[in-house]
């Protein structure tokens, strides 16, 4: 516990985290202190829920293990059993549920334990507000509560783990806090399936079977996001692979010439790269490379397709651009290779900044080739080729 890598984060963000295990567990044991002895029936319901939610989350880390998967945060899974538990059980037997999200942390064998604890608490404090909302002693059955529980469900816990992720890293991306769109559809998808669950069950405790087969695929839905960047992005530089470049491409190049818009098509090869990675190594040289591509983004719209072709070759696709602008865009980025300054590790282990980097951009445009991706890039290609035999660090027009 001692080596935990929560003890090098910004002592705000230690004392946050600690905060939310300590008010968890503080529910907890009110929880444990203070409630009534369940019913036959609710210990019937209890066993029914926990047995079904302990196979899906079993089965579902199998299987992610036997596929070799590192699995994303599975918190949709877990949200169908504990809505329903919400709706249907004493708090004493409500919270332990919660070692469902604890059973999935360590079957997953997941790194800095502190992170899973953290989340899991976060998911205990969600859950005993949503039951607070419901009704505490007794959970209020009518359409406003459901909506309600579902609301509070997901945006206490999404809020709690927000909070914790910006005082961790300031800087996070947006994505990394909220979560990709996809979550927040499967959270609602998982919401209401506990809701109906909640409703099945009390009329039929064992109906909890139907409900194991829409988990188990709610489960896989969540991991959707990591499988659509591994094919569409290159994981050296997070930009678009060349095949999803491509398409995106051709869909643009389609859509301008219904609309009669200039497109532009840029093809930049760092000059000289074999050096990099010949005198520095080639970790330097990956470095280089996913700097480069953040330069290229920064210097570019948003609108605006950036892709690694191949080694170190870079596309863009400029829609809406005329062949000066398309130069004025490739002269923009000529001068911001120029005095790029990557700080990389050699050979030896020792700290290099790196500069002195120059690139070669090649520029076709819609006006004098076409709308065929294929010509534009032979048209670009041939273009950047130009540039390197004008004596490299500069730019050509085809
Ligand atoms: P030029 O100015 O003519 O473009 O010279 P160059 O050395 O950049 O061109 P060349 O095509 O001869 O070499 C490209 C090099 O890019 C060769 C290869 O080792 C390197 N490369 C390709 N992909 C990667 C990669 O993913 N990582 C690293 N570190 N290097 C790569
Ligand atoms: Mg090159
Ligand atoms: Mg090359």
């Amino acid at each position: 516990m001692r080596d935990w890598l929560l003890w090098r984060l910004p002592p705000a963000a230690i004392g946050y985290v600690l905060g939310v295990e300590a008010a968890a567990i503080a529910l907890v044991a009110l929880v444990f202190t203070t409630g009534r002895h369940p019913d036959p029936r609710e210990l019937q319901t209890f066993a029914a829920l926990a047995g079904t939610a302990f196979a899906v989350i079993v089965i579902t880390s199998v299987s992610i293990k036997l596929r070799k998967q590192i699995r994303r945060d599975p918190w949709t899974l877990h949200i169908v059993y504990l809505a329903a538990g919400i709706l249907l059980l004493p708090p004493n037997l409500l919270v332990l549920l919660l070692l469902g999200p604890t059973l999935h942390g360590v079957l997953d064998n997941r790194p800095e334990p502190y992170r899973w604890l953290f989340t899991t608490a976060a998911t205990g404090i969600a859950m005993f507000t949503g039951r607070a909302v419901v009704g505490w002693d007794e959970p209020q059955w009518n359409p406003l509560t459901f909506f309600a529980l579902g609301v509070v469900l997901l945006m206490m816990r999404a809020i709690v783990v927000a909070g914790g992720i910006r005082l961790r890293d300031p800087e996070a991306k947006r994505q990394a806090v909220l979560g990709e769109p996809i979550d927040v559809l499967l959270g609602i998808v998982a919401a209401s399936l506990g809701g109906l669950l909640a409703v099945a069950m009390n009329e039929q405790p064992i109906s909890v079977l139907l409900a194991a087969p829409p988990m188990v695929l709610l489960d896989l839905a969540g991991q959707l996001p990591t499988w659509r960047r591994t094919a569409q992005r290159d994981s050296k530089t997070g930009l678009s692979n060349a095949e999803h470049w491509e398409r995106t491409a051709r869909v643009e190049l389609l859509r301008a010439c219904q609309r009669g818009h200039p497109v532009a098509v840029l093809l930049a090869d760092l000059d000289h790269f074999k050096k990099v990675n010949d005198e520095i190594g080639h970790l330097a040289g990956d470095t280089v490379l996913a700097a480069v591509a953040m330069m290229l983004q920064a210097n570019v719209r948003g609108d605006d397709s950036v892709g690694r072709f191949g080694g170190e070759e870079f596309v863009i696709l400029l829609p809406g651009t005329d062949p000066q602008t398309a130069c004025k865009v490739a002269e923009r980025i000529r001068l911001a290779a120029e005095v790029m300054s990557v700080p990389a590790r050699d050979i030896h282990g020792m700290h290099r900044d790196l500069t002195d980097l120059t690139v070669s951009v090649g520029v076709a445009t819609t006006s004098r080739f076409g709308y065929e991706l294929t010509d534009l890039l032979v048209a670009a290609d041939a273009a950047m080729l130009a540039a390197k035999a004008s004596g490299r660090n500069a730019i050509s027009l085809a």
